[in-house]
């Protein structure tokens, strides 16, 4: 049985119609979505959900409406209003894509090529703006799409090595004279992805492609695709300190511009690796409880230290917690020691007045 494209893609688009979600950056049905839009919303989608990125992208289109806009903020503005979306770097290259467009008169260009010499757009979110702003027939392949095109095509090669497969049946497909929706396609296989053809237990019996589908035919939809064993992630280990004034402020840097975190408010930590180094300056007592925070390439174990003295050492400043704008590991660490200063509290008898 050999899949039929025009089929795919008819059924596909017929029920995106009936069924395809509204989310705040989609223009279903029109040709032409705002590029800005398209392009902040897949900056934003970059390994991060549809509920997550749905808060910030609504705050950034009010706070930044124009491609202009985002240009002229400032890098602390930014990092600030992305903080908690995790990947940092996306936010640093989508400051710098901003201004690079800006300043070319605030049009995103329309070509794929053009649009991968930008800041932060590789090819998948190159093709995505082309197709989805501009209409053009470009192949976006996600994880999701590639989870679809795996099984209709039943691709029994392990990703990531199926993934030249994948991508020559998507270009089939894309290019096919039957897109003639090519700004509406890609969304609707995602969503296709998202509500039918499911990670787990893929609602085939409802699947408007399920006629088209091999995978499904041979009873092996769940086995697919198939995924090479990932090595395990490394354990690193640091410290990080926790310093407040009189005014119940904390202590926090800004991270050096590149590497891990960079430019993003942090608190004070050591290294983080095998044998990391005590922080020069800060003693203290270490707690109990450690934490833990996974990034993409390693997991981190953090030993927390609350340190005594109250001076700001020199390049530290003290800042309102509720306005630090931690990303995610440091936002665990300061919940713990807001919720252990709590506890500490409600701990000490009340002095009555009367
Ligand atoms: S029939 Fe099942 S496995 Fe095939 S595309 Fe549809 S939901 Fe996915």
């Amino acid at each position: 049985m050999k899949p039929q494209v025009k089929t795919i893609i008819q059924n596909t688009l017929d029920w995106y119609d009936r069924h395809g979600r509204e989310l705040p950056w989609r223009t279903k049905g029109a040709a032409h979505a705002d590029p800005y839009k398209v392009w902040l919303s897949e900056i934003m989608l970059q390994q991060t959900t549809v509920p997550a990125v749905k808060p910030y992208f609504e705050k950034f289109t009010e706070k930044y409406p124009t491609v202009h806009d985002l240009a002229n903020a400032s890098s602390e503005d930014i990092m600030r209003d992305w903080a908690g979306l995790g990947y940092y770097s996306r936010a640093r290259n989508l400051h710098a894509c901003a201004k690079q467009v800006s300043a070319a008169g605030g049009k995103f260009p329309r070509d794929k090529a053009a649009l991968m010499a930008l800041p932060g757009i590789g090819d998948y979110t190159a093709g995505a703006i082309a197709a989805i702003a501009f209409g053009q027939q470009a192949s976006v392949i996600d994880g999701n799409i590639e989870r679809v095109l795996s099984r209709v095509y039943a691709i029994e090669t392990p990703l990531p090595a199926s993934k030249p497969e994948i991508k020559d049946v998507a270009q089939v497909i894309y290019h096919s004279n039957a897109n003639t929706r090519p700004h509406d396609l890609p969304q609707a296989f995602m969503d296709l992805a998202t509500a039918i053809c499911t990670p787990k237990n893929p609602r085939c019996v409802i699947c408007p492609i399920n006629k088209q589908c091999v995978a499904f035919k041979l009873g092996i939809q769940n086995e697919l695709p198939k995924r090479a064993k990932k090595a395990e992630r490394p354990k690193r280990k640091g410290f990080v300190y926790w310093m407040t004034d009189a005014k119940g402020r904390v202590l926090v840097e800004t991270r050096a511009p590149k590497g891990l975190l960079g430019g993003m408010t942090g608190l004070p930590t050591s290294d983080w690796n095998d044998d990391p180094q005590a922080l020069n300056g800060f003693s203290g007592d270490a707690e109990k409880t450690t934490i833990k925070h996974v990034f993409t390439h390693f997991e981190l174990t953090l030993t927390m230290i609350r340190v005594k003295t109250k001076a700001a050492p020199e390049g530290y400043r003290f800042v309102d917690i509720e306005d630090a704008g931690f990303p995610s590991v440091f936002k665990k660490v300061s919940k713990y020691f807001q919720r252990s200063n709590a506890a500490f509290r409600s701990k000490v008898p009340v002095k009555q007045t009367r």
